[in-house]
C-alpha cells in the first residue's frame, strides 16, 4: 500500500537595497534583492517548508535556524537538498510541487524555466514535477507596494508502507 501524504508552505521576505534577488535557486537582475538570514529565496523556503509539513517535520525555522551562524547567506537550493535527504530517510519520495511567487516586480516569467530545473535537479525529480507561477497582489497591500515578494507552495510525497496486515 502507499500513503500520500500533502503539505503546504508560506514565505514572504522584505525587498531592500544591496541584496541579490534569488528565487528558486536563480539569481534575478533587479534594483532590490530579499533580506533575510541566509540567501532569502521565499520561493525555495515555502517549497521546503511544504515538504517538511507533508511529513510532518516540523518547519524551516526548525531545522535551519535563522540564529546559527552555520546558516548565514546559506544557499537556500542545498537546504532544500538536505530537507529532500531527510524526508528520503524516512522512505518518502516527492510526487509533485506546485508553487506560486506573488510579486509586483520584476517579470518572474522568463526565469521560471530555471527555477524549475534548479528547483528540480534538488528535489531529484522531474521538472515536470516541479511547477512554479507567478502573480501580483494588484497594487494591494505591502507585497503590491512592492515592500517584499512572498511564495506559497504545496507539495504531494508517497511511502510505500509494509504493512503486515495488508495481507
Ligand atoms: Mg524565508
Amino acid at each position: 500500500m502507499t500513503s500520500f501524504r500533502v503539505g503546504i508552505g508560506y514565505d514572504v521576505h522584505q525587498l531592500v537595497e544591496g541584496r541579490a534577488l534569488i528565487l528558486g535557486g536563480v539569481t534575478i537582475d533587479h534594483e532590490l534583492g530579499l533580506k533575510g538570514h541566509s540567501d532569502a529565496d521565499a520561493l525555495t523556503h515555502a517549497i521546503i517548508d511544504a515538504l517538511l509539513g507533508a511529513a510532518a517535520l516540523g518547519d524551516i525555522g526548525g531545522h535551519f535556524p535563522d540564529s546559527d551562524e552555520r546558516w548565514r547567506g546559506a544557499d537556500s537550493v542545498e537546504l532544500l537538498r538536505q530537507t529532500v535527504g531527510l524526508l528520503s530517510d524516512r522512505g518518502y519520495s516527492i510526487g509533485n510541487v506546485d508553487s506560486i511567487i506573488v510579486a509586483e516586480a520584476p517579470r518572474m516569467k522568463p526565469h521560471i524555466p530555471a527555477m524549475r530545473v534548479q528547483l528540480a535537479d534538488a528535489m531529484r525529480v522531474d521538472s515536470d514535477s516541479v511547477s512554479v507561477k507567478a502573480t501580483t497582489d494588484e497594487g494591494l497591500g505591502p507585497i503590491g507596494r512592492r515592500e517584499g515578494i512572498a511564495a506559497r507552495a504545496v507539495a504531494l510525497i508517497y511511502r510505500r508502507e509494509n504493512n503486515r496486515d495488508d495481507g
